[in-house]
């Protein structure tokens, strides 16, 4: 173990928040040992910003939630871990690890349940990279280095602790994490990974839970190097273990949506990866669309059915939430909205939550050369900027040409409603069935008859199906969900 000064690390208090720091000193000040410690520590080292800080201790559970009372919550079954709130942050605090004494482990190695309490050099070892290994405490101003993982910030090279089979049966997302690391840090992969990194190992993946690999599959997502962890999901083969239904090829449409997205978070602006998982689906869904077409489905029925089938698959390897899901079925039926806008309801789509979202796939698609847009993306785009006289003049002018020739029909286009259009826009999409008993039970519970009316106190008939009688409705909050990728 070596002990390097901090600054000569380039580590300084001034990079740390106040939160991190006031965590470690009322940990250190209670009489524990408390450091900084993993990506936090890692990416101050190579100039990055880091996402958060973690901070480990040799206090347990019970004892960080004495020093902290109840600014302090315990959580976790396989790792318990104590969540500190700063301020408005919350630090994760976590306890030094010991190996497992009596390992549980699923019949592949994976370890299930781990709260054996340790030493900090117990602690180091059970870390993933030794990048991820550097413990360091700012009050001491010293950083703790096992592993000489110093070298491997000069050299740039993402070396595993232990041996790398082992380290990947025990844990198979450090497949992903390797990937991820070596993308968003630009390092080179230490060659005994390599050596063993190969599709005889990725199968194991299947024993991760789809909620755990669609976390991870965020974080790919939105770590700013999309673009360039796609190809590598492909050569290491954990693209066909992640996306199981979307072949391996990175379409320009896909790579446009990575750069882009990337881009979004280089100048700080949101983004949502349910977004990249529309771009992901997008072929999948257009053949399966065409699937039930030739059944002879009407379209709309095609495409509603089609965005379930596509995404239930999908759900088999990285479960999508709910309010995900239905983002990405409302970006896909804005597709078929705003290649054939009604006239009357132009204004009314572009003032639509789903619009943005929409309106910036229908430009990707258009931008990576599908045709099938037909230039509708790149009139919206220029709609978008219009004075309000110049956007009456485009929808009457666009009317005029609608009316001389109907646009061709696209792949998943419907045939032009005949009926009289309305400005309201129907709902893009039903909400799909409940995942659990007691929802669909609910479901299927047949509506009470609504009785006329009943005699209020002065003697007024109030109906029953008056608003201050029905039962208060909570509508799924969506303002939380952020638009994707915009030029
Ligand atoms: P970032 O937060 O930038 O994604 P990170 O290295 O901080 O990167 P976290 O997932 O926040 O990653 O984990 C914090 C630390 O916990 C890691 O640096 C590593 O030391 C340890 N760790 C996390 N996941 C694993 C794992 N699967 N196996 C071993 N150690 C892990
Ligand atoms: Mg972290």
């Amino acid at each position: 173990m070596q002990t390097l000064r901090a600054s000569k690390c380039g580590l300084s208090t001034a990079q740390l928040p106040s939160s991190i720091l006031d965590v470690i000193e009322a940990l250190t000040k209670a009489g524990f040992e408390a450091y900084i410690v993993g990506g936090g520590v890692r990416d101050l080292m190579l100039g990055l910003n880091p996402k958060d800080f973690d901070a480990v201790t040799n206090a347990t559970p019970a004892q960080i939630k004495d020093v902290f009372g109840r600014r302090c919550r315990i959580i976790g079954r396989r790792f318990e871990l104590a969540h500190v709130y700063s301020g408005r942050e919350l630090i994760e605090v976590a306890t030094f690890r010991a190996p497992p004494k009596k390992a549980v482990t699923s019949a592949s190695g994976m370890i299930l349940r781990d709260n054996n309490w340790g030493t900090i050099e117990q602690d180091f070892i059970r870390r993933d990279f030794s990048i991820n290994a550097m413990y360091y405490q700012p009050h001491t101003g010293i950083v703790l280095d096992f592993c000489h993982a110093i070298d491997d910030i000069k050299n740039k090279t993402l070396r595993l602790l232990g041996d790398p089979t082992l380290r990947f049966e025990e844990d198979p997302v450090r497949m992903l994490r390797t990937l991820r690391f070596a993308a968003k840090l630009n390092f080179s992969i230490a060659p005994e990974i390599l050596e063993i990194f190969t599709p005889k190992l990725t199968p194991l993946l299947r024993d991760i839970s789809p909620h755990r690999l669609y976390d991870e599959s965020q974080k790919l997502f939105t770590m700013g190097h999309l673009n360039r962890v796609l190809p590598m999901l492909i050569d290491f083969d954990i693209w066909s273990q992640l996306f199981a239904e979307i072949p391996p090829q990175i379409s320009t449409f896909i790579e446009r949506a990575a750069i882009n997205t990337d881009q979004r978070i280089q100048i700080g602006k949101t983004i949502n990866p349910a977004f990249f998982y529309a771009v992901l689906l997008w072929k999948p869904f257009l053949e399966r669309c065409e699937f039930y077409l030739s059944k002879g489905t009407v379209p709309a029925e095609a495409r509603a059915q089609a965005g379930l089938d596509v995404l239930k698959r999908q759900a088999t390897r990285t479960i999508i939430p709910r309010f995900a899901e239905t983002f990405i079925r409302e970006v896909w039926e804005m597709q078929t909205r705003l290649l054939s806008p009604k006239p009357q309801q132009i204004q009314a789509l572009a003032n639509h939550a789903r619009f943005r979202a929409g309106f910036d796939f229908l430009l990707l698609r258009e931008k990576s050369g599908d045709a099938s847009t037909q230039g509708m993306g790149m009139w919206w785009d220029t709609y978008q900027l219009m004075s309000t006289d110049e956007k009456e003049r485009a929808i009457s002018q666009y009317n005029r040409q609608r009316a001389k020739s109907r646009r061709k029909a696209a792949v998943v286009e419907e045939t032009v409603d005949a009926r009289a259009a309305q400005v309201e826009i129907e709902p893009l999409v039903n909400e799909p069935e409940p995942r659990n008993r007691r929802d669909r039970k609910s479901r299927s519970r047949p509506e009470k008859p609504v009785q006329k009316a009943v005699s209020a106190s002065d003697g007024s008939a109030i109906a029953y199906d008056h608003p201050i009688l029905k039962r208060k409705r909570v509508k799924r909050d969506l303002s939380h969900v952020v638009f994707g990728p915009t030029q």
